[in-house]
Formats: C-alpha cells, sequence, structure tokens
C-alpha cells in the first residue's frame, strides 16, 4: 500500500502546497498571525479520491486515506480500538439506548492522541527528522513521547508546569526532554513554536502540523466500518482546541468527497463552561477567547483554540450543536460511566455523557435518536436499510468518543 495525498491545500485561500517538504501553515494566510491567536492558515491534505475510491471497492481500509505510507508507520499498534454499546447503561438511561461508545482512551498512551503522533512520527522517519517538539497541556506529549520512543525519535515536550503529574511522569518515563512552562498552554504553544524556528527539528503542535488534523480524522474512519459502513447520525466530541472535533469532520468530508458516502453526521462539540471559546463563536459568529478557563477537564482547558476557525466550520457544515459542561457534571458522568459502562473515562471524555444528556435534555438530540426513522416512520431495525437507502438515521447512530483514560489524572475523580 502507499499513501494517495496528492498535495496540501490552505482552508482560507485554497493555495495549495506539495507533498516533497515540510509545511505548516500558509505562508500568506499566517503572515499577520501571531501566538494567542486561532492559527490562520491551516491546511488540509488533499488526496486521489478516485484512486480511493475504486481500491475502496476492492478492500474498505482506512489506511487507503492516510497521508503517510505506512511503511513508514512506527511498530508500536494505534488505533482500531473498541466500538460497542453499553448496554447497562442504555438499561438505566433508556434516552441513550442508541448510543455507542468509541474508546480511544485504549490507545498505547491512553489517549486519542496517539492517532496524531502516530502520522507525524511516521512523517518524520519518512523526512528523515531527529528531534520532534510538541506543546500540550499532557497528553499530546506523552502520546508524542510514547510514540517517538518506539523509532528512536527525541520528543521535546513544553508543558504547564501545572500538567496532571500523571502525564508528567509518563513524558518522562518514555525518556522526552521535558520542559516545565510557568503558564498556560498557550505560553507552551508559543515556546515550542520558538524552539522549532531555531532548531532543526519538526513541530508536532496540534493543529499547526497538517497531519494532526489527518492522523485525527482515523478514529471517524474506523466508526463508520465498526457502525456497518453507515454514517452515524450525531457524533459527540470533547471540545478544547478543536483538533480532534475538525479530524472527526475530516474524515467524514473524506469519505464522501470519495463518493462511499453522501452525507456527514451532526457534530455535537462539548465544552466546559469555562474554557468556551469555540461554543462562543458558534453562538455570535465573532471569535473571543475564553475568558479564563479553569477547569478539572485538563485536556480540554484551553484559552485560545488552535482551530477554532476549522472547528466552527465544521459546527456549520454537519448542522452541528456546541454545548457547555460543568465540573460538577462532568464528574457525575465519569462516575457514571465508569460504574454502568465499564469505562474509566479521563474527565474530558466523560464530558461527552454530560453534554449528550443536555443536548437531549434542549430538544437538539431526540431521546429515542436512532430509534425512529423521523422522515420513513420506521425503526432502522425494522427497515434493515443502510444510511444510503434511508438518507436519515441508523443503527447506532449516536457516538461518544472518549477520548483519554482515567488513569491519566485520577485526582479528578470525585467518589
Ligand atoms: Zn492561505
Amino acid at each position: 500500500m502507499h499513501s494517495y495525498l496528492l498535495f496540501y491545500r490552505c482552508t482560507r485561500c485554497s493555495k495549495e502546497f506539495g507533498t516533497d517538504k515540510l509545511h505548516y501553515l500558509c505562508d500568506d494566510c499566517s503572515r499577520d498571525y501571531t501566538p494567542g491567536m486561532p492559527l490562520k492558515g491551516v491546511l488540509e491534505a488533499v488526496f486521489d479520491y478516485e484512486a480511493i475510491a475504486k481500491a475502496w471497492k476492492e478492500k474498505p481500509d482506512p489506511l487507503l486515506f492516510s497521508a503517510v505510507d505506512p511503511k513508514f508507520y512506527p511498530p508500536i499498534p494505534v488505533g482500531g480500538t473498541a466500538f460497542f454499546s453499553p448496554t447497562l447503561l442504555q438499561t438505566r438511561c433508556p434516552q441513550l439506548r442508541n448510543v455507542r461508545i468509541k474508546n480511544d482512551g485504549l490507545n498505547p498512551s491512553g489517549s486519542y492522541k496517539d492517532r496524531a503522533s502516530q502520522l507525524v512520527v511516521a512523517d518524520a522517519v519518512q523526512k528523515g527528522i531527529a528531534e520532534i517538539v510538541c506543546a500540550s497541556t499532557g497528553n499530546a506529549a506523552s502520546s508524542l513521547a510514547c510514540i517517538a520512543a518506539s523509532v528512536g525519535k527525541q520528543a521535546v515536550i513544553f508543558a504547564p508546569k501545572s500538567a496532571p503529574p500523571a502525564k508528567l511522569i509518563q513524558i518522562q518515563v518514555h525518556r522526552a526532554t521535558l520542559n516545565k512552562v510557568d503558564g498556560t498552554y498557550d505560553d507552551a504553544f508559543k515556546a515550542a513554536l520558538d524552539y522549532t524556528a531555531t532548531h532543526e527539528c519538526m513541530c508536532r503542535n496540534t493543529g499547526y502540523h497538517p497531519l494532526t488534523v489527518d492522523g485525527k480524522k482515523g478514529a471517524g474512519l474506523e466508526i463508520y466500518l465498526q457502525n456497518g459502513f453507515t454514517v452515524p447520525e450525531w457524533i459527540v466530541i470533547p471540545v478544547g482546541d478543536g483538533v480532534i472535533f475538525a479530524g472527526i469532520y475530516k474524515a467524514f468530508v473524506d469519505l464522501q468527497r470519495a463518493g462511499i458516502t453522501d452525507r456527514l453526521p451532526r457534530l455535537l462539540a462539548v465544552q466546559a463552561e469555562s474554557s468556551d471559546a469555540i461554543t462562543k463563536y458558534w453562538e455570535s459568529g465573532v471569535y473571543a477567547d475564553a475568558f479564563k478557563p479553569s477547569t478539572i477537564a485538563d485536556s480540554i482547558s484551553v484559552k485560545t483554540p488552535a482551530l477554532a476557525h476549522w472547528a466552527v466550520m465544521a459546527l456549520i457544515d454537519t448542522d452541528g450543536k456546541a454545548v457547555r459542561v460543568s465540573d460538577t457534571e462532568i464528574q457525575q458522568a465519569q462516575l457514571e460511566l465508569a460504574r454502568y459502562a465499564g469505562v474509566f473515562a479521563e474527565p474530558s471524555s466523560a464530558a461527552t455523557l454530560a453534554g449528550l444528556k443536555k443536548a437531549i435534555e434542549m430538544g437538539w438530540i431526540p431521546a429515542s435518536a436512532g430509534t425512529t426513522n423521523k422522515e420513513a416512520g420506521t425503526t432502522d431495525k425494522e427497515s434493515g436499510t443502510t444510511d444510503k437507502e434511508a438518507g436519515t438515521t441508523n443503527a447506532g447512530s449516536i457516538v461518544l468518543l472518549i477520548t483519554g483514560h482515567g488513569l491519566k489524572d485520577p485526582s479528578a475523580v470525585k467518589l
């Protein structure tokens, strides 16, 4: 297998960039960019969709959409995570009867971020770059440290010193260089960019390196396969800097571009109350930083989301919604997932359950979503139709995306 990547394209001005060398942001659109504002001129990977469609007919495989030839992948397996119905939780909460869980906390470092790290490290292997730099609140850094260790690349990490201790230990146990930053994630992001400007290295800052979004589409592709080759009605995603959100969106955009599907799932963005820049942006149409992010869900605690523009574009394009949840609601959801689904999720991921319940309460998502096909008036099980045929709902139509393992930050648990 080889990569069907053709070129990179600016999501703002559509300028195209070759794949021969390392590109981060569009040089035109990022000219007036300064750290401390959402990224401008983020690049997206564009593929030979016709060739992918042909190969997909022979054998449907998410790797067909990989931006790096899989032969450069690190040896440690990433992805292929569990997708299942939490039946006891569904019995306790009938409004959740059609919920499925995609548990990406089961990746090698316990985090969804391994998907981006896998692709960026593969890119570094292909390009022969020895050092990879990353700013992170903890998960992206511990993920990069883990995946880089498997191929002998040196990870250089900039993380707020307030990051959960378990994540800081995880970074160091994989022999990464840890630079603790006396400040926020946004300060760490800037420090990593400064380092990149003065060293021969690759920058894995999330959203900045185009393969971070493309790596993160992997779970979206798997969801489509695991959901019986049907597009879910809703996917519920924890949102901090918006990169996972953009990644899941990109998965379904790519499937659509290849003619494999004919619609997008609706996306529900779940943010912590104090870290709600993307929700505010979606509500008002005007970007402003989160006022003062302070939440137990450290993975989604962001003042200036790097991919605010792309995330809001995804919300609009998928007819999605955005919702805020409190720390108390997150902690309750964390216990509920652990006790009735067997999933110990870190607070940011538990936020998805709290957010889904809120969206149901607000009438955004029907309590019985997925069980009744509103347009056809049949249940999906009875009709036995695929989403292509029915064009509406289907089995397993609400997917909760779990992005990190609870052991990453056990101190956040409120028993
Ligand atoms: Zn541009």
